[in-house]
């Protein structure tokens, strides 16, 4: 791999909180990577909401096919900025690790539940929660619990978090992963951003999850091709491909709309960060983590892709249809929570195990409300269904 300067170097890492040996033949993103893949939390993801409920239809994205785009599309742009596309890579495919079932109905619904049983909880947060899988809750090694993964892997995946849950990582990892989200007054070097891999597989998220969640909106006939005329970005590249193939219609007019204007999108990520680079000229991966963002659409893009979140957000999102499955994916996560919390011996014996007691690691020693929302957490949106049916007696979607 041919690396900037400012691209993270594996040779260079700030190393894993266990050290381990460096790997024959791979490179310690590379191993991160392979790590994620084989976990367990990874093959959960293809079972787990994206937008749209598992069981509403098999071509939707799910959180495996998400993340799949998400590599994708940060390779390709980490490949031409000469960023390292392991790192990238990693990231992208841990980044969704600690989502619910249900999307974002089962997170809200959790977070809810937590700070209802106890109103100085830190709640739900889904990036610290896939910092939780990663450095905890994956069970597969016998030295460690969790994957063990290299700090430029974690840092990446820690994308947002509140200052008062960064205080304790920070006070358990001075230094770490999340110091930037800690008041940094006085703090010298002050830390904004995460590498430039961090950043890039923050806006592959945000570009993958735009373009397919129309792809997908339209599928499910929640969205009219007539519609989406409405959003800039889009309506442009349909003239655009409509100006070279005048018959166009139907799937294939979206399905070329939407390609074109991802490649667009990776272009002018790859232009505007190229020339974000070339002004600041950071000498170094540090000299990245103290300057504002440097991974940026132009202006002009990022103007253009606000508004079709905004577009996404108010006609899909927020459609009645979708509305009424979140309502009922909130009361399963709710009832769930209520049921194992007053009866615990619902769970699996090695959840039950983490309650404290000689046979429970240290490590993974939590309050009984924390340990139940990492189950809940860990479910595919099938199994928290089943799960739901078998302890209330009837099911919720019909
Ligand atoms: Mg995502």
């Amino acid at each position: 791999m041919n690396l900037a300067s400012y691209a993270c170097d594996s040779a260079l890492s700030r190393g894993r909180r266990i050290p381990e040996l460096v790997a024959p033949t791979r490179s310690d993103f590379q191993r991160d990577r392979d790590r994620i893949v084989h976990s367990t939390a990874f093959r959960r993801l293809v079972y787990k909401t994206q937008v749209f409920l598992n069981h509403e239809g098999d071509l939707f994205r799910t959180r495996l096919t998400h993340s799949l785009e998400v590599a994708q599309l940060g390779r390709s742009i980490a490949r031409t900025l000469r960023l390292n596309e392991d790192l990238v890579e990693a990231i992208a495919l841990a980044h969704d690790l600690g989502h619910t079932p249900y999307g974002h109905a089962g997170q809200d619904a959790l977070n809810a539940c937590l700070k209802q049983h106890n109103p100085h909880s830190a709640g739900f947060e889904h990036n610290l929660q896939s910092l939780r899988v990663v450095d905890t809750l994956e069970e597969r090694y016998p030295q460690f619990d969790g994957l063990n993964l290299a700090f430029e892997t974690r840092e990446g995946i820690l994308k947002h978090c509140s200052r008062r849950n960064a205080r304790h990582i920070d006070a358990r990892e001075p230094g770490g992963v999340a110091r930037r989200f800690v008041d940094q007054t006085g703090a010298d070097p002050v830390w904004r951003q995460p590498s430039l891999e961090a950043q890039l597989a923050n806006l592959a998220d945000e570009i993958a999850y735009n373009a397919h969640d129309m792809d997908d909106g339209v599928r499910s006939g929640l969205l009219s091709l007539e519609q989406l005329e409405d959003v800039p970005l889009f309506s442009r590249f349909r003239r655009e491909t409509l100006g070279v193939h005048p018959a166009l219609g139907g799937r294939r007019l979206l399905f070329e709309t939407i390609r074109r204007m991802l490649s667009a999108q990776v272009y002018d990520v790859i232009d505007a960060t190229g020339l974000a680079l070339q002004a600041a000229a950071p000498a170094d991966v540090d000299a990245v983590r103290q300057h504002p963002a440097l991974v940026c659409f132009s202006s002009q893009m990022a103007m253009e892709s606000a508004s079709l979140k905004g577009f996404l957000l108010q006609n899909l999102y927020r459609h009645p249809q979708v509305v009424r499955t979140t309502q009922a994916a909130q009361q399963v996560v709710r009832d769930l929570f209520e049921v194992y919390l007053s009866d615990p011996a619902q769970m699996p014996q090695a959840h039950l195990d983490r309650f404290g007691g000689p046979a429970a690691a240290p490590a993974t020693a939590a309050k009984p409300e924390r340990i139940v929302a990492d189950y809940i957490a860990g479910m595919t949106d099938r199994f928290a269904t089943k799960e739901h049916e078998r302890l209330k007696g009837h099911a919720i979607f019909t």
